[in-house]
């Protein structure tokens, strides 16, 4: 294999957690297994956090919170801090990306381009919006005695003590998704990356505290779900949960936040269509849907994963994915002549496969791929397209499968396809294929997601809003809505 050297990375392999400016085991001393998912063997162990470990994190976090280290330290100094993490990201950049390969099995220069280097540009988007948060001046209409007089105004206010809670498939970028824009509002943060792959939030951690960031302002617990989650989403004194992850644990999240009347933002699940129309070039078309599925192994919660081809093209279109996907090469994310890494664990791994078998249970016609191994370690799936000529009511139209699997169905009219399109019971996002720019924008009007893209897909942006129609989630991040996520409005009067 032709693997690049590690100098770094395996020097910050963690076994604690980060809680207050400092490393510490779980009280209980239990601890949890990382695996490389390209080999399956054990990486690290990290501490398995219980409801005692994150009442401490939640104690550090109200603490620095109420200090006023952090709140109320000039927004600028706060903007320079979340800067100078930004540098630091990239200045430890080969160490990040390597730590993040080992642990994900994502491609190297995806871990460097993406989670690295997205992950700074997030941070400079968001340490921007810390000078730049605004309140507002009112009339009123008070009855008031004449020699009174009314001044009203609003303030944005940090909400407190956020729990971020967030899944494996951009374990950096998710941390920094949530993180960038609590921290830049004044908020304190306890961040619980997800058992998988937690190593680069601990690191993250450690940067942030060298940033210049109060200790306490940002701890990391790491755990289950269950047990970790759990206990944060319950813990009174977290004013706030921003999720990211499954549309089942969303539902649970959110009904906790329910009954504790906690705020929450939720970002789910997700089914996006790709809709290719009848005037587009077949091979561009068949590129563009590719990258919709394969990016990140298919491990994105906007994966292009059902396919809709005009009839005119569609076996034209599926010909030339196929090609595609059976020149992919798959193995070790640090591999450089690698172009597909494997599934995030040997759990996920069994679902995806599963997928791939209801598939051929409901009769959907294998083009490529399949459910054998492809590689004799590691939890590697074969790029898998689906046909479905006879345009059957099948599981992969409507089940999230989080893998690099794709179902491939022909349509004849924009009625018919825009109907298929919103018949998910998510709406995160959606791409439409064509040069007929007047049909795009009318199918753009109707379809329901938080993102559509026309002749692209999986495009995100610090300052465009992201996040769900139905059940792919709550609220949208990024931008001013961000902002909107992690403050109160407080209201003024004064009589005078
Ligand atoms: P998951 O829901 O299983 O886990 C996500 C996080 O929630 C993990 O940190 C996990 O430990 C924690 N968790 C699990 N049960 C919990 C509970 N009862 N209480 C509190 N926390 C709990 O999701 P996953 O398998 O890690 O990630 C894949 C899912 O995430 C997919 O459905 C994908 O679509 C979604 N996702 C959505 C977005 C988005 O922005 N919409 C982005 C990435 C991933």
């Amino acid at each position: 294999m032709n693997t690049i050297e590690l100098p770094v990375a395996t020097n910050s392999l963690r076994t604690r957690m980060f809680i207050n400016g400092s490393w510490v085991a779980a009280k209980s001393g239990a601890q949890l297994p990382v695996y490389n998912p390209a080999t399956g063997e054990v990486l690290a162990h990290v501490p398995d956090a219980d409801a005692n470990d994150v009442n401490d994190a939640v104690s550090s976090a109200v603490h620095t919170f109420k200090s006023e280290a952090w709140r109320r330290m000039p927004p600028v100094k706060r903007e320079a801090i979340l800067l100078r993490l930004a540098d630091l990201l990239e200045e430890n950049a080969n160490e990040l990306a390597e730590l993040e390969t080992l642990n994900n099995g994502k491609l190297l220069i995806y871990s460097r381009m993406v989670e690295v280097g997205a992950s700074a540009q997030w941070l400079r988007y968001m340490a921007g919006w810390a000078t730049k948060i605004n309140g507002t001046t009112l009339d009123l209409s008070l009855p008031m005695p004449p020699q009174v007089r009314v001044r009203a105004s609003t303030q944005r206010v940090p909400v407190g003590v956020v729990g971020a809670i967030i899944p494996w498939n951009f374990p950096l970028l998710m941390a920094v998704w949530k993180i960038a824009p609590a921290l830049a509002c004044g908020n304190t943060v306890v961040l619980k990356p997800a058992e998988e792959t937690p190593l680069t939030a601990l690191r993250l951690g450690e940067l942030a505290l060298e940033a210049g960031l109060p200790p306490g302002a940002l701890n990391v617990i790491t755990g289950r779900g269950e047990i970790a989650g759990n206990a944060l989403v319950q813990h009174p004194q977290v004013n706030k949960i921003a999720f990211t992850g499954s549309t089942e644990v969303g539902r649970i999240i959110g009904a906790a936040c329910g009954q504790n009347l906690k705020a929450v933002s939720l970002e789910l699940g997700g089914k996006s269509p790709v809709i290719v129309l009848s005037d587009c070039d077949p091979q561009q078309a068949a590129e563009g849907a590719a990258a919709a599925i394969f990016f990140n192994h298919g491990q994105v919660c906007t994966a292009g994963s059902r396919l809709y081809i005009h009839e005119s093209i569609y076996e034209d279109v599926l010909e030339r994915m196929k090609d595609i996907a059976e020149s992919i090469v798959l193995g070790a994310g640090l591999d450089k002549d690698v172009q597909m890494g494997p599934m995030v664990s040997a759990k996920h791994y069994e679902n995806v496969l599963q997928h791939i078998r209801n598939g051929l249970d409901d009769g959907a016609e294998l083009v490529c791929g399949g459910a054998e191994r492809p590689l004799p370690h590691g939890y590697f799936v074969k790029p898998t397209i689906f046909a479905n000529r006879n345009k059957k009511d099948i599981r992969l139209l409507t089940q999230e499968v989080f893998g690099p699997v794709l179902i491939a169905t022909p349509f004849s009219s924009v009625e018919e396809v825009l109907d298929e399109a919103n018949s998910s019971i998510y709406g995160l996002g959606a791409s439409v294929w064509t040069n007929n720019m007047s049909a795009a924008l009318r199918l753009a009007d109707e379809l329901e997601a938080g993102t559509v893209w026309i002749n692209t897909h999986n495009m995100v942006d610090p300052n465009l809003p992201f996040g769900g129609f139905k059940a792919s989630g709550v609220g949208r991040e990024h931008g001013a809505a961000a902002v909107e996520h992690y403050t109160e409005t407080r209201s003024l009067v004064i009589a005078y």
